[in-house]
């Protein structure tokens, strides 16, 4: 297995993107595909715009993903969506446990594991968050934090579904906030989580498992973030919103990819 994975760069467009406003997005995207080698790119649109974008995504390596499943497969559960209903159209990643869902809407360690299993069953690969707020930061307790968060999030998880998650590290106080962690304090938080899966699964398992980095990633930081060895790419909010930001983050973590592998 080489040192370095290529990049894998996931477009979180949280609660905005028209239909219309999708249609540009995706289009500029695809069309930059063949520049951006063996970059693996996941776009993440709001549910509205799922549809459509399945459909402009046919034919494209560029995956599908959804920001949040519920746990049960089906029933009674009004404005919930399943896993069984994103894997219909067209969903082949959901994000799991983002800061925002753990921050607004109640997510614990425990729905953040119900959801990641619910996930597996329908066949769609779980990006899982985890993360430490400013005060666990400062009070020197961010690898406590994100080890809990990881112990919770995968109990249950077998070595073989180990291998169809991606973790993605985000500081809470990086989110949205125009302040990044620097490429060192990223990659000691990811060295960490590598460390979990290899005690847990075995080193196999931690040299393939993909561990994103996220927390207000832009072109100007990307390729210094993603020369960490233990950083195989990036969640990505504000940035990923437009082609003009989007792109160049991911022709960064490229151009780092071919220095380092
Ligand atoms: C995110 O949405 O997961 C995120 C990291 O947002 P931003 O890039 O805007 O900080």
């Amino acid at each position: 297995m080489p040192e370095k994975r290529p990049p894998f760069v996931v477009g979180n467009w949280k609660m905005h993107m028209t239909v219309s406003e999708t249609r540009a997005l995706l289009d500029s995207i695809v069309k930059a595909v063949p520049d951006l080698g063996t970059a693996r790119i996941v776009v993440i649109p709001p549910f509205t715009a799922l549809g459509e974008a399945a459909r402009l995504l046919a034919n494209s390596s560029v995956a599908l993903g959804a920001q949040n499943l519920f746990w049960e497969d089906k029933g009674a559960f009004t404005g919930e969506i399943s896993g069984p209903l994103l894997r219909d159209i067209g969903c082949r990643y959901v994000v799991v446990g983002h800061s925002e869902r753990r921050q607004f809407f109640g997510e614990t360690d425990i729905t953040v594991n119900k959801r990641v299993h619910a996930a597996l069953r329908s066949a769609l690969k779980p990006i899982v968050c985890v993360g430490e707020i400013l005060e666990e930061r400062d009070a020197g307790r961010t690898m406590a934090r994100v080890r809990t968060q990881f112990d919770g999030a995968l109990e249950g998880i077998s070595p073989e579904d180990i291998r169809k998650i991606v973790l993605a590290y985000e500081p809470v106080w990086a989110i949205g906030t125009g302040r990044t962690a620097t490429p060192g304090q990223a990659e000691d938080v990811h060295a960490v989580l590598r460390e979990k899966i290899a005690e847990k699964y075995g080193k196999e398992a931690a040299a393939c498992a993909i561990i994103l980095y996220g927390g207000s990633v832009k072109p100007a930081n990307s390729f210094s973030l993603f020369r960490e060895k233990n950083i195989d790419g990036f969640l990505v909010g504000g940035a990923s919103l437009e082609a003009e930001s989007f792109i160049p983050i991911m022709k960064e973590a490229m151009k780092a990819y071919k220095e380092v592998a």
